[in-house]
């Protein structure tokens, strides 16, 4: 079956939804929430992929610093999932919305029955206009926390993944930074933004660099192998800064907003 028009992923990393306290950024959380429910009223479906659980968790637990162990990462995303839960829903609440949390794991994904359940279970959550809220179960797996060797990776990989599994027709990634440039904007002033890419070969990820922010994880490298899964599947991919949540409406309006990864047709 096709893509579905008007379908939207939405993936949002921890450097947007912590500040750099590590605390729960609750302007941009709440921005957010109104913007997509905004865009849901104007008749789009949306998933949004979120990642913060551990950075939250671990605040919330007064740990001194972003845990090492793998137990207490584990237990950190635990605590942090929840806190991150009960923010999206009191935010969507104020603008009538209903969302639902969906945990997952890679293996969920490999096997074909699981996968198929998932699927029907997000087309059931979108026919009643549920905003469905996805997360690695980081505290059963630890594909995303710490294994190098990983399917997700991280939520890019796994917003991708979710992109195909409901036959979306974009994905959004928000980051820290305005998209995808030729060099990393924090190490050269003279970074250029690139707004389109029709192609993603060895050279664009020479571009990349290594890992992202202190707060983020995957930096630019996992976005584009996100990006090129999603445009290999036909989905149109935006990389952009979500400081500024209201873009989206740029995005759904067709306008140019931070780099495009053109879906093949
Ligand atoms: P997030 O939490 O949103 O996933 P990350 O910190 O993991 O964010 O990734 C974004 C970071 O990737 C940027 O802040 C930037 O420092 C780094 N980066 C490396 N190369 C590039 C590039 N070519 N263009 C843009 N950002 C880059």
């Amino acid at each position: 079956m096709g893509i579905k028009r008007n379908r939207i992923v939405v993936k949002v990393g921890t450097s947007t939804l912590t500040n750099e306290l590590g605390n729960s950024n609750l302007r941009t959380m709440e921005q957010l929430a109104m913007t997509l429910a905004d865009i849901q009223n104007m008749g789009n479906e949306l998933v949004l992929v979120s990642s913060g659980a551990i950075a939250v968790g671990a605040n919330k637990m007064h740990l001194p610093e972003r845990p090492r162990e793998m137990r207490m990462k584990q237990a950190a995303a635990a605590v942090g999932q929840c806190e991150n839960m009960f923010l999206y829903d009191k935010f969507f609440g104020y603008y009538n919305k209903t969302v639902a949390q969906i945990l997952l794991n890679a293996e969920d994904i490999a096997q074909e029955v699981k996968k198929e359940n998932l699927a029907n279970t997000f087309e059931a959550l979108l026919e009643q206009k549920i905003i469905p809220i996805v997360n690695e179960n980081d505290s059963v797996s630890y594909t995303e926390i710490e294994s190098e060797d990983k399917l997700f990776g991280d939520n890019d990989m796994l917003s991708a993944v979710v992109a195909v599994l409901c036959r979306a027709d974009k994905l959004i990634i928000l980051s820290d930074i305005e998209g995808f440039y030729d060099k990393d904007p924090r190490l050269f002033k003279d970074a250029k933004l690139i707004s389109r890419i029709e192609n993603i070969d060895a050279s664009t990820y020479e571009l990349a660099g290594g890992a992202g922010s202190r707060r983020g994880t995957g930096g630019m490298r996992t976005k584009l192998q996100a990006a090129e899964l999603a445009m290999s599947q036909g989905i149109d991919t935006i990389v952009t800064n979500g400081k500024n949540p209201e873009a989206l409406y740029d995005i759904v309006g067709g306008k140019k907003v931070g780099t495009l990864f053109v879906a093949k047709r």
